[in-house]
């Protein structure tokens, strides 16, 4: 059985652009598993944290896997863009967090759906609210309206020459 999953894709350091769209297709390319819609690309500054602007999206998945499963997938595809954990909130060229799976509510030391800091984010509330309306309320929204966000024109998805 597919669950709708939401994934929240982030980066600022390197070809921001092209890491986040190479991981919307790798994500397409995973097994029991489609890219069911995609937001805008965002730009926001760095939540507790230096460094360049980051550009985000979110993404909605249709997918077999199980939350563990499609954890350990978004670390690969994390690893294979060169992603390293220097310290807590470092620049980072992609992060790939699991923001809601179905309804389910998981806690256990590797994973915490739905993730427990997205409503003080906008640059998760707003794309997700884009895709998900109902998964996002107006009091969340007004909470982090103080946040530097920007909506952008660029197209990410679908991918030139990626099978959807
Ligand atoms: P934040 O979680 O505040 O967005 P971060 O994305 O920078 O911070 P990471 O270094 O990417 O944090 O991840 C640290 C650990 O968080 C991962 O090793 C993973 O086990 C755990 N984790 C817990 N819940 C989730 C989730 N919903 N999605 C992704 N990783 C999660
Ligand atoms: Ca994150
Ligand atoms: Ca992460």
């Amino acid at each position: 059985m597919a669950v709708a999953a939401f994934i929240g894709l982030g980066a600022n350091l390197g070809d921001r652009g092209a890491a986040l769209q190479q991981a919307l297709a790798s994500l397409a390319a995973l097994p029991q598993t489609q890219v069911r819609q995609v937001s805008s690309l965002y730009r926001s500054a760095p939540v507790d944290a230096d460094g360049p602007d980051y550009l985000n999206a979110v993404a909605e998945l249709a997918t077999g896997l199980s939350p563990t499963a499609l954890l350990q997938a978004l670390q690969a595809i994390e690893a294979a863009a060169g992603r390293e954990r220097l310290y807590r909130n470092a620049p980072r060229t992609l992060d790939l967090d699991i923001l809601l799976y179905g309804d389910e509510s998981i806690a256990t030391p590797t994973l915490a759906v739905p993730h427990p800091r997205m409503g003080e984010r906008a640059f998760v509330l707003l794309p997700l609210s884009e895709i998900a309306p109902v998964r996002v309320t107006p009091g969340q929204l007004a909470a982090v309206a103080d946040q530097r966000i920007e909506r952008t024109d660029t197209l990410l998805w679908p991918v030139a020459g990626a099978s959807r």
